[in-house]
């Protein structure tokens, strides 16, 4: 069986067949899915701009429903979605069943939220005239995904741009296609019209690039790489359409010299390490103070080197595999750029075997510069490093120094310390003796600098993005 897209309420077969691999287990299938090309892709946009009127204008109470159902669904099968997740992507199975229930809340979050659309009535600076300012739906949005959440980052994608009355063409990595399909089924039996939500699978360079472009296409929400990002915004701008981008990271995590040692290294090591280092919000670089420096990296080795590697779906698993042999070689490679420049390499980054053949390595810790490749350029693996500050002031300037800004956390013991940096870091998202990475569902998310480009994405902060701000003016007076 073919896994189809989903367009116009009808499933609809490929014009070419990809092959989803779990990383895990490289004899494993996930399955066989259609892939589109310019054309079927524009057959969905045409769907999405067909339906667009019907959505807009239907009821907050239908749209709730429609989003509480898909929430509900969702939640009641994480378990199974869950475990569908880790075999296809790779993250440990707590990791994903409790990235599908998140998807589930989120779609929960959004059926309240289409309840709650705000608006504001002002008097007019001239007599008897009333202002209203609205929020009406921006049309048909293009919805473009990366792999490394393939549950969550979809649903807080497709959530908000359904609860505020948006239709949809949904493209998921071409990594990941069994998890936005088996969203796609969900989404399909929750009583949208037809044409509202459409799921097209494919590359980005073809079906990606087709929502970039289509005249068709009112606003674009990627996440993904700073480099993809950069091509969609060019192509949007030159079309005026609106353009949300979320994209990588390099995210600190500066340990003072009164921090809680046990706590510091945790976080250091969920953060580092965790859904094996593949997280926007991963921290790549830990800036310790030099009173505390040679124990947090004593302490934090010790449990790198602790870490078990293997199966995603293996009880016990603490790092499941990287996702592809791309993202793995890239990785390696970064190691030996590490080892090359003279960064002091201290465990981990070698390629490992397991029972089944996977694309597993250990997680890999180094003492670097702040000017080694990597401790500037995103890695996206299992791959963090140490790099030593004299004091506070300057490991605040060390965490700022970088082209990112998403997320910078703080482990310290200072109230005063954690304030100054909450106030001084140059990014999104601030931590407090917590990893950088975990995030809640309600609340906005996103960064500063080279990280994003547009209005936030999740909590009520999404409205910003999924909306069209309308401002009527009515003469009370009839005479
Ligand atoms: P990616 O290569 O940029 O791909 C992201 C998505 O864009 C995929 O669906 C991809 O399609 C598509 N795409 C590729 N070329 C395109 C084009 N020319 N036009 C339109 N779409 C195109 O990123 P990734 O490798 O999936 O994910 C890793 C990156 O995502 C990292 O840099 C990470 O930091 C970032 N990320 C950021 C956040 C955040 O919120 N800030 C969250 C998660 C991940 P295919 O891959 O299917 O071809
Ligand atoms: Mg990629």
């Amino acid at each position: 069986m073919t896994f189809k897209h989903y367009i116009n309420g009808r499933w609809e077969t490929g014009v070419t067949i990809g092959v989803s691999e779990n990383p895990s287990d490289l004899a494993d299938v996930v399955g066989e899915f259609a892939r589109a090309d310019a054309a079927q892709t524009e057959t969905a946009i045409r769907a999405a701009a067909d339906a667009r009127d019907s959505w807009a204008h239907s009821t907050p109470q239908r749209r709730f429903e429609v989003l509480d159902a898909i929430g509900t669904e969702i939640l009641a099968r994480k378990d199974e979605l869950g475990r569908l997740l880790s075999r296809e992507e790779g993250k440990t199975l707590p990791e994903g069943v409790g990235e599908a229930a998140r998807a589930g809340q989120i779609f929960k979050f959004f059926a309240g939220e289409a309840l709650r659309i705000p608006g504001e009535r002002l008097a007019s600076v001239r007599p008897g005239i009333d202002v209203d300012v609205t929020r009406e739906p921006v049309g048909v949005v293009g919805l473009i995904a990366p792999w490394n959440f393939p549950l969550a980052i979809p649903a807080w994608k497709i959530a908000p741009a359904l609860a505020y009355g948006n239709s949809v063409v949904f493209k998921p990595a071409e990594l990941v296609p069994g998890c936005g399909w088996a969203l796609a089924e969900i989404i399909s039996r929750s009583g949208l019209p037809a044409g509202v939500f459409n799921l097209v699978m494919g590359s980005g360079r073809m079906v990606g690039q087709t929502l970039v472009d289509s005249p068709l296409v009112d606003a674009i929400s990627f996440t993904g790489s700073v480099g993809v990002g950069e091509s969609i915004l060019k192509g949007a701008a030159e079309r005026r359409a609106k353009v949300q981008l979320e994209m990588g990271g390099k995210n600190p995590l500066v340990v003072c010299n009164d921090a809680d040692l046990e706590r510091a290294v945790d976080c250091a090591v969920q953060g580092a390490y965790f859904s094996t280092g593949q997280r926007c919000t991963a921290s790549s670089r830990l800036i310790v103070e030099a009173g505390i420096h040679d124990r947090f990296v004593r302490r934090l080795r010790e449990r790198t080197e602790a870490l078990v590697t293997d199966h995603a779906l293996k009880r016990g698993t603490e790092i499941g595999p990287v996702v592809s042999q791309a993202q793995l070689e890239q990785d390696l490679a970064y190691v030996e750029i590490g080892r090359s420049e003279g960064a002091e390499w201290l465990c981990g980054g070698e390629r490992l075997k397991r029972d089944t053949e996977g694309h597993y390595m250990s997680p890999a810790l180094f003492l670097a510069q702040p000017e080694h490749r990597i401790a500037r350029e995103e890695i996206f693996g299992p791959v963090a490093c140490v790099i030593r500050a004299d004091s506070y002031e300057h490991a605040l300037a060390l965490a700022n120094d970088t082209p990112f800004g998403l997320c910078a956390g703080i482990c310290t013991t200072s109230l005063a310390q954690a304030t100054h940096f909450k106030r001084h870091a140059q990014v999104g998202m601030v931590m407090v003796n917590l990893p950088t990475a975990g995030v809640d569902f309600h609340v906005p998310f996103g960064g500063r600098k080279g990280s994003s480009y547009g209005p936030r994405e999740q909590g009520r902060y999404a409205a910003e993005f999924y909306t069209t701000v309308k401002t009527a003016y009515t003469h009370a007076g009839l005479a």
